[in-house]
């Protein structure tokens, strides 16, 4: 739904990594296996084979999932930031110039009266003095 800052995001592109480096383990390991699964001999070893490739798998397995993991939460984070720029976005383009720093506070006090006002208003609802966004945010 949101749009992306374009380019891929770090997070996708870490899943990426995470499914491509684990195919390169597998088929290393599956060689790694057929030349090392071998007893002092030098005959092929069922055991020795599949032992390797266990340890290979677990090995593997891991570093799949800390890959993934992490690709995954900075995908989300990369969502969080692409939300919060989309938001932002359309706030600017509904209030324009208006849209100040004052929004995130909400409120913005009338120089004169001191009451509060909504940070959207351009004067002060009780007494109609203009209010002054810059200065009263200088102040806070
Ligand atoms: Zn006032």
């Amino acid at each position: 739904m949101f749009k992306k800052h374009g380019g891929t995001p770090v997070g996708t592109r870490l899943k990426t990594v995470a499914l491509v480096q684990c195919i390169l383990q597998v088929l290393i390991a599956v060689v790694i296996a057929f030349v090392y699964g071998r007893n002092p001999r030098g005959d092929f070893n069922t055991l020795y084979f599949l032992g390797i490739l266990i340890v290979a798998a677990i090995e593997i397995f891991l570093t799949t999932l800390i890959f993934y993991c992490i690709g995954d939460a900075a995908e989300n984070a990369w969502n969080a930031v692409s939300g919060l720029e989309e938001i932002k976005q359309m706030l600017k383009k509904v209030y324009g110039d208006k849209l100040n720093t004052q929004v995130s506070t909400g409120m913005i006090m009338c120089p004169k009266c001191g009451v509060f006002n909504d940070a959207l208003r351009e004067t002060c609802k009780v007494c109609g003095t203009k209010l002054k966004r810059t200065e009263t945010e200088s102040e806070s």
